[in-house]
């Protein structure tokens, strides 16, 4: 007999579906602009010379593979927590803040909502912005976990729309969670302006809402690491007890090594040491322990100030060479004389491009061109190289004359 008859087919992933579709496609001319990860000029994976001389120190230590603890390495959490609060956190100072390493970005998504699922008393409702990253609402989902939506993209103006997502705000309930990216909003490519931000948390504040930050690209918006966590440290400043999930996939090029943070910024700390307690519980019946191989990469460049430079520089390279190809393409699709107004490609930042294209535009880019991205318009930017950005542009004007 079938003991699983009941199981049913379940849809592909959304962006993981469309780098099958493109695996498929024998067409020399594809390009995959589906899914965010990044690929030199040459349309190749880019392993860090940060990254790349991080491991072969690691090699040369001869170090064993013993269990880490539950929550991750002390030294990699401490770490991490300044790459995002900064060195001048007030929060760490006094010793405010639980952190952990989690499975990267998703992980951290992960364990923290199901903290709040379990321990939050206040308005356990989680508000994202419209649009956002498909994984977060599934993952509420997944737990059980109300997730509502609140202003953030104006199509019309293809700006963020400050108003709209203040009024939204003043909506939520007292205590409700507002889930915010950190920088290089996904998919949007759209961030509120430092000034933005500057309402945003006296409103967030005064609506006593809990901040969760989701920085899966930290370094990826401006080439800095500290421009790019200007929101995080912001909140903090402001005396929000902030959320954030972290995640070096993107800004080491790490992955496949799933390796990322959890931080509970808390109002003291004997509260962060109990909510640490909880943390490790919660995380021995998910997954016992955490890898240890990414985190030692990330351990040994934050810890050695010339591996740090490195890693400084190479995460500028990338994002200088995202923000090269977002000239390219818009030099490439005007020249062609097209009718419509691209500013957007250029102003947008981090890894992805809103580009307004339509569902059924999104589907001649692939069926005519071998160009593969969402249904929802957005390309990853870093899968534009010198060699296909013509292409890339020939085909944006062509389906969008
Ligand atoms: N959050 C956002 C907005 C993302 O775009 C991503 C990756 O695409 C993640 C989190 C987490 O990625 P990972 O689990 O690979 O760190």
């Amino acid at each position: 007999s079938n003991y699983w008859s009941n199981v049913p087919m379940g849809p592909p992933d959304a962006i993981l579906g469309v780098a099958e579709a493109f695996r498929k496609d024998t067409s020399p001319k594809k390009v995959n602009l589906g899914v965010g990860a990044y690929r030199d000029d040459n349309n190749k994976p880019y392993v860090l010379p940060s990254v790349r001389q991080a491991e072969e120190n690691i090699f040369k230590k001869c170090l064993n593979h013993e269990y880490a603890p539950i929550g991750g390495d002390p030294v990699y959490c401490d770490l991490i927590a300044k790459l995002g609060l900064g060195e001048n956190s007030l929060a760490i100072k006094e010793k405010r803040n639980a952190t952990v390493q989690s499975i990267s970005g998703t992980g951290a998504l992960r364990l923290g909502f199901e903290f709040i699922g379990k321990h939050y008393n206040h308005a356990r409702e989680i508000w994202m912005p419209s649009p956002t990253w498909g994984n977060h609402p599934q993952i509420c989902n997944t737990l059980g976990i109300t997730h509502k939506k609140y202003r953030y993209y104006d199509p019309n103006t293809l700006k963020f729309n400050l108003k709209g997502c203040c009024e939204d705000i003043c909506s939520m309930p007292p205590g409700a969670i507002i889930l915010l990216h950190a920088c290089a909003h996904n998919p949007t490519g759209i961030d509120p302006k430092p000034e933005e931000w500057q309402i945003l948390s006296e409103i967030i504040k005064e609506k006593r809402l809990l901040p969760f930050f989701d920085m899966a690209y930290q370094g990826f918006a401006t080439g800095s690491v500290d421009n790019d966590a200007f929101a995080v440290r912001l909140f903090e400043k402001h005396g929000h007890q902030i959320i954030l999930a972290q995640s070096f996939a993107k800004n080491m090029g790490l992955y496949g090594e799933r390796v990322g943070g959890l931080t509970f910024v808390c109002a003291d700390q004997d509260t962060a040491a109990k909510m640490m307690s909880q943390l490790k519980i919660m995380i021995r019946t998910l997954y016992s322990n955490p890898s240890i191989n990414g985190s030692r990469i990330v351990t040994e460049i934050l810890s050695s100030p010339e591996l740090k430079a490195q890693w400084l520089k190479d995460v500028k390279e990338m994002a200088d060479r995202i923000i090269l190809m977002r000239k390219k393409l818009r030099e490439g699709i005007e020249k062609r004389g097209s009718k419509h107004k691209w500013d957007h490609i250029t102003s947008q930042i981090g890894m992805f491009c809103y580009t307004g294209l339509k569902p059924e535009q999104v589907l001649r880019m692939t069926k005519e061109f071998h160009i593969y991205l969402t249904k929802d318009g957005r390309i990853s930017v870093a899968g534009i190289c010198s060699s296909n950005v013509e292409h890339v542009a020939e085909a944006m004007h062509k389906v969008t004359a």
